[in-house]
């Protein structure tokens, strides 16, 4: 069985300087937590891919995202993704669950 989210939750912290979160919980009974800062320097679409900076000691994303970017809502994509509408207006970039569950393990690694 592939992992898959039973729920998505977008969260506001207590205490933060940032955005918003989105909390997910998984199939295996894990707990995923992404900023929506993250999530929206990862975007996976075309349009973000190609300005993503090559620079490996800064953060990779798109250009111009503001730091308190928030996420507004989702839509479930088919049974494989997830499409977030963010605060700046972007809501191309499709989110697998794979992509999604591998950028936890990204952020955990560091
Ligand atoms: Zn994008």
């Amino acid at each position: 069985m592939p992992l898959t989210p039973e729920s998505i939750e977008i969260r506001r912290p207590n205490k933060s300087l940032a955005g918003n979160v989105v909390a997910i919980q998984w199939s295996d009974g894990s707990q995923t937590t992404h900023s929506s800062f993250n999530l929206r320097m990862r975007c996976p679409c075309a349009k973000c891919r190609e300005t993503h900076n090559p620079d490996p000691n800064v953060i990779r994303g798109p250009k111009g995202v503001p730091p308190m970017v928030e996420v507004k809502t989702f839509d479930w994509v088919g049974n494989y993704a997830v499409n977030f509408i963010f605060s700046d207006s972007h809501n191309a970039g499709i989110y697998t669950y794979k992509f999604l569950h591998e950028l936890d393990e990204k952020a955990n690694a560091i």
